[in-house]
C-alpha cells in the first residue's frame, strides 16, 4: 500500500465519522449526550481482532451494549494482566451478566497454530492453541478433512477459553458471593454471519472442576 493511498484511508476514516456521526442524530438528537452519561454493559465479549469479526455489529448491537476484549485468536490465559484487568473490571466494577468467548472459523491464528512454519513473536502466543491441540489430541488427529480439524480446533480453543475464564479467582469469587453471572463459548461463521453457542455456558462453581473453587473471603 502506498503512502497516498494510506492517507485517503485514514482521511476517508475521519470523514466516515463525520457522517456517522451527522446520521446518528438525525435519528436522536441526545444520543451521545446520553451515551457519555455513563456505561452499563451487561455482557463482556472476549473475541479475535480479526478485522471481520466486530462484536458490536455481528450482534446487532448498539455502542454502550457491551465491553470488549480482542487479542490474536481469542486467547484466554491466566497469566495476561490486559485480559484479567478486563475481567476483573466487568465482573466488579460493570456487574456483567454474561461473559462471552467468541472464536470464529477461518482464524487465521488458530491455522497457524495448527502449522509448524514461524511467524516471529506471536508464535509464542499461538503456543495457547497449540497447548489446546496437545490436551485434546486423539480427537483432532482422527479428523483428516483440514477444513473440519481447523473448525474443530477453532471450537474448542473458543471452549478453553471459556474455562480458562470460569476457573480464574475473579469469576469464583464472583459466583462464590452470589453474583450472577454465566460465562459461555461461542463461534461465528464468516461465511454465514451466524454465531453458534457451544453449550458450555456455566453459571456456578458447580459447573467447574472443584479444584478451581474460591471459598468465600
Ligand atoms: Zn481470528
Amino acid at each position: 500500500m502506498s503512502v497516498n493511498q494510506d492517507k485517503s484511508i485514514y482521511e476517508s476514516l475521519l470523514e466516515g465519522n463525520k457522517i456517522w456521526v451527522e446520521e446518528t442524530l438525525k435519528l436522536d438528537k441526545d444520543y451521545f449526550e446520553k451515551l457519555s452519561a455513563g456505561q452499563s454493559p451487561p455482557v463482556l465479549w472476549i473475541g479475535c481482532s480479526d478485522s471481520r469479526v466486530p462484536a458490536n455489529q455481528i450482534t446487532n448491537t448498539m455502542p454502550g451494549d457491551i465491553f470488549v476484549h480482542r487479542n490474536i485468536a481469542n486467547v484466554v490465559t491466566h497469566t495476561d494482566m490486559n485480559l484479567l484487568s478486563v475481567l476483573d473490571y466487568s465482573v466488579n466494577v460493570l456487574k456483567v451478566k454474561h461473559v462471552i468467548v467468541c472464536g470464529h472459523y477461518g482464524c487465521g491464528g488458530v491455522n497457524a497454530a495448527l502449522g509448524n512454519k514461524q511467524v516471529g513473536l506471536i508464535d509464542n502466543w499461538l503456543r495457547n492453541i497449540k497447548d489446546v491441540y496437545y490436551a485434546n489430541e486423539k480427537e483432532i488427529i482422527s479428523i483428516e478433512d483440514p477444513q473440519q480439524k481447523s473448525d474443530r480446533m477453532v471450537e474448542l480453543n473458543a471452549i478453553h477459553g471459556a474455562k480458562n475464564v470460569m476457573s480464574t479467582s475473579i469469576i469464583q469469587n464472583a459466583w462464590s458471593n452470589g453474583q450472577e453471572l454465566s460465562v459461555h463459548a461461542w463461534v461465528y461463521s464468516l461465511k454465514t454471519g451466524l454465531i453458534t453457542d457451544l453449550k458450555t455456558s456455566a453459571s456456578s462453581a458447580e459447573d467447574v472442576s472443584p479444584v478451581f473453587k474460591m471459598d468465600a473471603k
